[in-house]
């Protein structure tokens, strides 16, 4: 099986800025950020799309957003809002099939997004 980069970081073989970690979830700055904040909230199980997601990863899918709020308050954006963000597939722009949430903030976000 091809190796899964987030699964690389998540295990400590690849390095990765980390902003938050529980045991369940990792969050992460993103190494392309497309915005002043841009973190990638990530489930430390493996799964490649939100397709994947079960009814009983409902908690896990849950946690994931309440990580992302804390996250946007750390780093202050809260207040002056963020935007959050799962890609599924091809056409949304998936790129790495680990699923993960993108918290993006620090500038004013255009709608509708490209
Ligand atoms: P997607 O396009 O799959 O929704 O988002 C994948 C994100 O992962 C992209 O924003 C990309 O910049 C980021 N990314 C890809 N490889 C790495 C990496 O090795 N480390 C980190 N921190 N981010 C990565
Ligand atoms: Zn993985």
């Amino acid at each position: 099986m091809k190796e899964c980069v987030f699964c690389e970081i998540i295990a400590g073989k690849m390095p990765a800025d980390f902003v938050y970690e529980d045991d369940e979830i990792v969050a992460f700055r993103d190494i392309n950020p497309q915005a002043p904040v841009h973190i990638l909230v990530v489930p430390r199980k493996h799964y490649s799309t939100l397709l994947d997601l079960k009814s009983e990863d409902t908690e896990l899918a849950g946690k994931m957003i309440l990580v992302a709020n804390e996250v946007a308050k750390k780093f202050n954006i809260h207040n002056r809002g963020y935007r959050l963000v799962f890609n599924c597939n091809r056409e949304a722009g998936q790129s790495i099939y680990h699923l993960h949430l993108h918290l993006l903030g620090g500038r004013i976000m255009m709608w509708p997004p490209g």
